[in-house]
């Protein structure tokens, strides 16, 4: 309260200056709201960090979508596997038959030639198709790498994202405990500085509390400005607000406060 002792220089007896409690001075009533707004404007802003970092414990969209980068990726590479593997069974396959006819063509057993033509062609037609295997196999193989390459790189970004969550966790939660500790001893402040405050003047500052930003009480500024709209205060308005008298601005209805 460092306007108190000033404020008890200005006060009138007519004032009812009342006291404050823990430090037993006496203080107008402007300067017990201002001092009831300082507390409730400290506990507003603590209550919104408090909803804001409720709101970051809960959310991990960079981590659901790390999470699903791994999937992915995992999935891809596994079908390409498969893929892989059913080829070369199937490249495999079609050597085997290959190699039974050529071991049977030049084994001089068959001597028919229309059947030596018709395994001929049949070796032909084995080899063009395990040559038409090739390029699907190399295709499979490439993915393969690209896909191993995309794992690793989705598994690094995972562990990095786990490990940023897990200390930002741990310094919010931190955070929390430490604002409710103060939140609770500002609530505390207030209630024994509503007590300071006449029930006239508490109702009509809990009734300007309500309006956007919670500001009821506006602090004359050095150059005689409202400091909330800004508009010039009249000397003689400013004279009644120093003197501790509960007016409010004309053009914001804020209470003033000198
Ligand atoms: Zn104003």
């Amino acid at each position: 309260m460092p306007h108190a002792r000033r404020e008890l220089h200005f006060v009138p007896i007519t004032l009812r200056p009342v006291p404050l409690f823990e430090k037993g001075l006496t203080v107008t009533q402007t300067a017990a709201l201002h001092h009831l707004q300082t507390l409730d404007s400290a506990i507003d802003a603590i209550r919104a960090r408090l909803a804001e970092i409720e709101r970051l414990l809960g959310e991990d969209e960079a981590l659901r979508a790390a999470q699903e980068a791994v999937r992915a990726a995992g999935d891809s590479l596994q079908a390409w596997k498969t893929r892989q593997t059913d080829l070369e069974l199937e490249r495999g396959r079609l050597k085997e038959e290959a190699d039974a006819i050529e071991e049977r063509l030049y084994s001089g057993r068959v001597t028919n030639p229309r059947e030596l033509t018709d395994m001929q062609g049949k070796l032909a037609e084995l080899r063009r198709r395990y040559e038409q295997l090739e390029e699907p196999i190399l295709e499979a193989m490439l993915a393969i790498e690209e896909d191993t390459a995309r794992l690793n790189e989705a598994q690094a970004a995972l562990q990095r994202i786990s490990s940023q969550r897990a200390s930002m966790t741990g310094e919010l939660i931190a955070e929390q405990a430490n604002l409710q500790a103060r939140l609770e001893s500002l609530m505390a402040q207030a209630d024994e500085a509503r007590r300071a405050v006449d029930a006239a003047n508490l109702r009509l500052y809990d009734n300007l509390r309500q309006r956007a930003g919670g500001i009821a009480v506006a602090v004359i500024g050095a150059g005689g400005e409202c400091s909330i709209c800004g508009v010039q205060i009249t000397s003689s308005l400013r004279q009644q607000v120093r003197r501790g008298e509960v007016l409010t601005c004309p053009t914001c209805g804020r209470i003033l406060y000198a």
